[in-house]
């Protein structure tokens, strides 16, 4: 089996080195024989979604979501296809922005993919603050650190948790990220995948499914380590 990971552009969506979880994803694959790799694109490169199995579009300032959001435009027709085809994606922080119609801060308008129902707009002060969610998809809660100027707004859209400790989606509705068909979005981000195996191997687990076919399993791996600083960080903010 082989797994191929599709890296939107991280020349600019890069903030607080998204790659780390690529290494988590291609290091997850392999410890199970499975191949792996990883294509990277950069803003001028042409994506063909039909050779990609995971999409990780990362974290990016204002800024750089600028930038990017005409690029946009010109993959959305493909990249919508592949989100209603149950392609997998993961999105983070200034990239889960962007899953949705629009990020409106005071420096303009930025458009969105518009491949989710959300939207975000900026709100007063950034949300920065250590985070823990439990998520209906996992028994392990979800663990780690958001900063963030925008509120989102998932309209109907399943969130991806509930907050346990921190801010989530807007800071008021107590919901963080957003689930929709095979794709993941949050704020969680920095090292989001090696902090929480069980959703790096959510995104593995439905993309060779979607490849293989659904009987295939994932084989168990030792993540005693890492349900160690899950533990640490729950008894540290929960308790
Ligand atoms: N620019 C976005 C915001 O501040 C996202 C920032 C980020 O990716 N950390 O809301």
């Amino acid at each position: 089996m082989k797994i191929t990971i599709g890296h939107l552009y991280p020349d600019l969506l890069n903030l607080y080195g998204d790659r780390g979880n690529i290494q988590c994803l291609m290091r997850r694959c392999q410890w199970r024989g499975i191949e792996a790799e990883t294509i990277a694109f950069e803003l001028n490169d042409t994506i063909d979604f039909s050779g990609l199995d995971i999409v990780l579009l990362g974290g990016g300032s204002d800024r750089e979501q600028m930038l990017v959001c005409e690029k946009l435009k010109e993959i959305q027709k493909d990249f919508k296809a592949y989100v209603e085809d149950n392609g997998v994606v993961i999105a983070i922080c200034g990239g889960y922005q962007l899953l949705g119609s629009y990020y409106k801060t005071d420096q303009g308008m930025i458009t969105g993919l518009d491949l989710v129902d959300m939207y975000t707009e900026q709100g007063e002060g950034r949300l920065i603050s250590n985070i823990i969610l439990q998520s209906d998809l996992f028994e392990m809660p979800i663990v780690g650190f958001e900063n963030h100027g925008g509120r989102t707004f998932i309209n109907n859209c399943k969130p991806l948790g509930k907050v346990l400790y921190g801010s989530g989606n807007d800071g008021e509705t107590g919901y963080e990220g957003v689930v929709y068909k095979n794709v993941i979005g949050t704020y969680l981000h920095g090292p989001l995948l090696p902090k929480n195996p069980q959703l790096a191997d959510w995104l593995i687990l439905h993309a060779l499914q979607k490849k293989y076919g659904s009987d295939v399993e994932l084989s168990p791996l030792d993540d005693s380590q890492e349900k160690e600083a899950n533990e640490y960080i729950c008894q540290r903010f929960l308790k």
